[in-house]
């Protein structure tokens, strides 16, 4: 009988099919893939529509994470797919030395544009770790190039994620996707993150990021001679764990930079585009990075695309004769493709268009009323918030803090009431976060919120 049931599964599911072709042969990122075998389903996705992705049996999932956080107007947005066949109906690629196209002079105009002023120069690669790996390589590139031949390391935070290529990966510092290729990496010089909930009891958010501008002058009068720059992810550590930190700490961290003569990278990959409430986190703090990172909203997530802004002053320490060998000699062959620059193009006209932000910040005044009531659960603490990113995280004792035994995979059970519920909301560990795309509507908001708190009540019975 058992097996009559399941063979009727298998011929009726679409879901099932293809799930079992795929494990056959795809290799997952960020997967312990052992764990498909029974506890963690594997979802066919054959449609999406603004915040709702639809699998192969036709069960609808609301994207409370907008697809790891790239996805801003939509899924399938209409104006970004007709800007994309446009395109790929004309020009699809072309070599980008040598050679250049309307699609990346535009975007690069309305990327200074739009920018902190200062930055006037664009590179552009293909996702966010490639972006960072361009920074951090101009940045120590910029000091060969003028006499500073000493500078050959970097200043990273405590609990930072800026992507998972070698370098990227050295000034990181989540142990989960970092210690085992520790052998292979850059030895960074590690300052502690300004995260609030680190804070002693009684501090504010601003007493805790100046306390940590203490820390950071203390790194830099000992290692300022020997650093490229400090990287940081402005306002909202994402990976690890969606830690927050006060506007303060950027422009303090500015002056420290300024003053110290060390470049500051601002890795925007999750939080610009209007994630934070403003279009760029940097603007909260007042401040101009010496590089900017951008990727994930870019193209409104609909394509892979990245780019690091810069200053004229950095880019002019490249020029010079053919022969001197200080040109930035780095290369993605489809870096700037122009599909993926029409797409970004169409994502920027909403913004010019639609008031984005203010229904950002009003669609944020609404989340923050309803996971209020969160903050009297039990088992839930640090709730917290900035701009259209909410987190909070179940731990064992509230009083305390004490967190569940990672064992437990107290995350993972809430995953998975989500998922049986028509919800996309994929903790971090134990931190539950909602990052939904700009489109979603109040109700929805209403719906993933009362699906989260069953969900949370659930992960922690
Ligand atoms: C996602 C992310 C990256 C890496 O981007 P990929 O496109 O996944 O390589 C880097 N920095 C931050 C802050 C990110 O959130």
């Amino acid at each position: 009988m058992a097996a009559i049931i399941a063979s009727m599964d298998e011929s009726t599911s679409r879901n099932a099919a293809l799930a079992v072709r795929d494990l056959r042969v795809n290799w997952h990122p960020c997967t312990q893939m052992r764990e498909h075998d029974a506890r963690l389903p594997m979802i066919p996705i054959v449609r999406g529509e603004g915040a709702w992705l639809i699998d192969a049996d036709g069960k609808r999932y609301l994207d409370g994470i907008s697809s790891w956080w790239s996805n801003l107007f939509g899924y399938a947005n209409p104006r970004i797919a007709a800007a994309i066949a446009e395109q790929a109906r004309t020009l699809n690629h072309v070599m980008f030395a040598g050679f250049t196209h309307e699609p990346a002079i535009r975007l690069a105009e309305e990327l200074v544009r739009i920018a902190p002023a200062g930055l006037e120069r664009v590179f552009f690669a293909g996702d966010g770790a490639s972006a960072v790996e361009i920074a951090l390589k101009m940045s120590f590139h910029y000091w060969h190039n003028t006499g500073r031949r000493e500078r050959t390391r970097f200043v990273s935070l405590a609990n930072a994620y800026h992507g998972e290529t070698l370098g990227a990966l050295s000034v990181s510092d989540l142990p989960l996707y970092r210690a085992v290729y520790a052998p292979l990496l850059l030895q960074p010089i590690v300052a502690p993150s300004p995260d609030w909930l680190d804070g002693e009891p009684g501090e504010s958010a601003e007493d805790v990021a100046l306390r940590r501008l203490q820390d950071m002058r203390a790194i830099l009068e000992r290692h300022a001679h020997e650093a490229c720059a400090v990287i940081v992810e402005p306002l909202v550590q994402c990976s690890g764990g969606m830690r927050m930190h006060s506007p303060v700490y950027l422009s303090g961290l500015r002056k420290l930079c300024d003053e110290y003569e060390v470049h500051l990278i601002a890795d925007e990959i999750a939080v610009g585009f209007g994630r934070t409430g403003t279009m760029f986190a940097c603007e909260q703090g007042n401040i101009t990075p010496d590089f900017l990172c951008l990727s994930k909203g870019l193209t409104g997530g609909a394509l892979a695309l990245s780019a690091v802004l810069t200053t004229n002053r950095v880019y002019e320490a490249f020029l010079g004769d053919y022969a001197a060998n200080n040109a930035f000699l780095h290369s993605h062959t489809f870096g700037g493709n122009p599909i993926a620059c029409a797409a970004a193009l169409a994502s920027l006209a909403i913004f010019r268009e639609e008031p984005v932000l203010a229904r950002n910040r009003a669609l944020a005044a609404h989340l923050a009323r309803r996971i209020a009531l969160l903050r009297e659960h039990p088992h839930v603490a640090g709730v917290r918030q900035t701009g259209l990113i909410a987190a909070m995280d179940l731990v064992a004792d509230k009083a305390t803090r004490t967190p569940f035994p990672g064992a437990e995979r107290r995350g993972l059970r809430f995953y998975l009431h989500g998922l049986r519920n028509g919800m996309l909301l994929r903790p971090l560990g134990d931190t539950v976060y909602f990052l939904p795309p700009y489109c979603i509507t109040e109700s929805d908001i209403d719906r993933m919120v009362d699906v989260a708190i069953e969900g949370i009540g659930e992960a922690t019975r």
